[in-house]
């Protein structure tokens, strides 16, 4: 069994995490590791489980905030382009978790499959999409996957698929420590025509949502038959600033960051509009990004 510290070419110690997610904000990892294939992955899973290291993986880092006294443990980036594979075949689709969707979405576009394009404007890798079943009022991931290859804390690698899995609302049971690939199956389409709605998809994301600021996609889980961004807005949240943190005035669930913000000020910002939003609606904010 290796130790972590048999990683040294691979393993870096107190790396900013920052620059790796897309609110640009929080601490370091005690370890940032980005293994170069399946079997060292393997590896170091497994080293960590023996060394009771805690391990996350980090996809493009869209939907996570860092909190600002940073990660003890290792966080693992599969970019390495093999964990970035994507092969198609008929109008089967098998996706490295470490692509990025918007690459999986222009190939299976190209290859003329329609599904994908409804997702398109969400940013970071499948891997991510898979564990959260990205997607939108159009649809999600999670309808078109067949399988996922996953491995666990103790570095074992199973393949789940049917009834095993289980997609929700921006949430799906895939919880194992690391998703590896998935299978898609998706529906033959002319390729003009998926690309005239990906294009009116994009452009409606592009209106309501502040895609050129420093965010994290929207912050809150809709409640049931409501919308979060709405309630935020109506509790006179829209364009509150704590720190260098405040709610976008383009849409209410989103918490942009300017610079020299720190993570601090956008949990503060969270807990300043759950208690607003409760006090004023009864209604309990679910967080849907991930603060580590
Ligand atoms: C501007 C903007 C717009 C957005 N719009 C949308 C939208 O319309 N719909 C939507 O659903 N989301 C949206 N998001 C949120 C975000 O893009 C999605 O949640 C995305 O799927 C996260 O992918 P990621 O690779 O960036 O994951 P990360 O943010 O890196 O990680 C998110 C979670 O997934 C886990 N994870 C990532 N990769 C793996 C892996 N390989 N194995 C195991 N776990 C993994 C992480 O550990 C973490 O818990 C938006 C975000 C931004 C910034």
């Amino acid at each position: 069994m290796n130790s972590i510290v048999a990683f040294k070419e691979i393993a870096l110690r107190d790396q900013p995490l920052a620059p790796h997610t897309w609110m640009k904000i929080g601490g370091p990892a005690q370890y940032l590791i980005r293994p170069r294939n399946v079997d060292e992955l393997l590896d170091v899973v497994r080293a960590c489980h023996e060394e009771q290291i805690p391990v996350r993986i980090l996809g493009g880092g869209s939907n996570v905030l860092v909190r600002d006294e940073g990660v003890s443990g290792a966080v693992l980036q599969l970019i390495d382009e093999s964990f970035g594979q994507v092969a198609i075949e008929g109008t089967t689709v098998r996706t490295g978790a470490g692509a990025l969707l918007s690459q999986l979405i222009s190939q299976t576009v190209k290859a003329e499959l329609a599904g994908l394009e409804t997702l398109s404007g969400i940013p970071g890798t499948v891997g991510g999409a898979l564990r959260g079943n990205a997607g939108g009022r159009a649809g999600d991931i999670g309808q078109f996957v067949e399988s996922v290859t996953v491995i666990n804390v103790k570095g074992e690698i199973s393949t789940r698929k049917g009834d095993d899995l289980w997609f929700g609302y921006r949430e799906s049971n895939v919880d194992e420590l690391v998703i590896l690939e998935g299978s898609l199956k998706l529906q033959p389409g002319d390729s003009e025509e998926i690309t005239r709605r990906m294009r009116k998809l994009w452009i409606m994301k592009k209106a309501t949502q502040p895609l050129s600021f420093q965010s994290a996609g929207c912050i809150f889980k809709n409640p049931r038959g409501l919308s979060a961004g709405a309630l935020i807005e109506q509790a006179g949240l829209k364009g509150i600033r704590v720190g260098e943190a405040e709610i976008s005035d383009r849409h209410a669930n989103f918490i942009v960051t300017n610079p020299g913000a720190k993570s601090d000020d956008v949990l503060r910002l969270i807990d300043l509009t759950r208690s607003k939003v409760s006090e004023q609606f009864g209604v309990d904010l679910e967080l849907e990004i991930k603060i580590w």
